[in-house]
């Protein structure tokens, strides 16, 4: 591990001037940012501890909920508020990591991890993400856990929370605090597509420090489901995750959400897919079209084209079991 300088900001203030100084990370529960600069991924010259910072709040906000940054995942999952009016966040939480990791693991945190890539862990070789212009050894590697929407050719990989899957498909926001003040970024807006800047994952800017998540009133609670295939049952990453979000009249959908990890760079929403089953029947035929929708764009890097019939059949999984299910309250 390189030298840095550690820092214990007093307040939100004291770590954003921190942070301002260039080359600081920002240190939560140090899930991701411990491993990677151990293995000199990520070097910071300086760590800014937010562990002093009172931003563990999990509240009510209006007709919605607050989340502070630094709530630690276990701890979201089994709040009241979220398990009874959020519950395919708190399924979406249950399904990552372990629980060890998840006691450690914060919000903000899980909002930043970065991706498994097995080559942007491994600093002998090529990776756009981690050394920008070097090249992506992926394109020419093992895909098995790579993207199938929205790649670029200067990087395939994907987003590895399972929280922020829930969130996209919740219509999450994001408050920020920084330099020039706080600001809000909605959800889809927060991760970017690889493009040609793939060592860019946010839109955050230099200094900017994540305080909160808002949940909006709407928790989908009578019909959601979460599904996560994964190579294990536990403690492993997502090829295929679905987060589904329905409302419902009787048997007909009144409004769909629906938002897919594994499969890109970001938590992947298609809000044309989810106006295909509007008014429609709660059928497998109304699933089927809105799966095929989804994937209509899609593709393949060889080890993982088996994602794009995977997805299909978990996306249609996923809205069955909405579809069908009433919320435990
Ligand atoms: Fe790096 Fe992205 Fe290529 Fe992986 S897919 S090697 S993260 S550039």
């Amino acid at each position: 591990m390189k030298p840095f300088t550690y820092v214990r900001p007093a307040d939100a203030r004291a770590a954003i001037a921190a942070a301002g100084e260039g080359g600081a990370s920002f240190l939560a529960g140090g899930t991701t940012l411990v491993d990677l600069m151990r293995l000199e991924v990520m070097t910071p010259s300086a760590v800014v501890d937010l562990s002093p910072l009172p931003l563990t709040q999990i509240e009510r906000a209006g007709d919605g909920v607050r989340i502070g940054a630094m709530a630690r995942n276990s701890a979201v999952a089994t709040h009241p508020l979220v398990v009874e009016r959020y519950p395919l966040l708190a399924q979406a939480l249950l399904a990552g990591a372990s629980q060890q990791v998840r006691n450690m693991a914060t919000v903000g945190g899980n909002l930043l991890q970065r991706t498994r890539c097995p080559y942007f862990r491994d600093v002998g070789v090529a990776c756009n993400k981690r050394a920008p212009g070097s090249g992506c050894s992926a394109l020419d590697g093992y895909t098995r856990s790579h993207a199938i929407l929205g790649t670029s050719e200067s990087c395939i990989a994907t987003h590895p929370s399972d929280m922020c899957v829930a969130l996209a498909a919740l219509e999450a926001s994001v408050r920020i605090a920084g330099p020039d003040g706080e600001r809000a970024i909605a959800f889809a807006d927060f991760h970017r597509l690889p493009g040609d800047t793939p060592h860019l994952d946010t839109t955050l800017g230099a200094g900017e420090l994540i305080t909160a998540v808002d949940l909006p009133a709407e928790g989908f609670a009578d019909h959601y489901a979460y599904l996560k295939v994964r190579d294990r049952t536990s403690y492993a990453f997502a090829l295929v995750s679905v987060a589904a979000a329905l409302r419902m009249t009787g048997e007909t959908i009144v409004e769909a959400r629906l938002a897919l990890g594994g499969v890109a760079h970001k938590p992947w929403r298609d809000p044309s897919a989810e106006a295909l089953l509007q008014d429609q029947p709660a059928t497998r035929e109304s699933f089927q079209r809105a799966a095929e929708h989804v994937l209509r764009d899609a593709q393949g890097f060889g080890h993982n084209t088996f994602k794009i019939e995977l997805a299909k059949r978990a996306i249609v999984r996923a809205l069955s079991d909405a579809a069908g299910r009433e919320a435990t309250r």
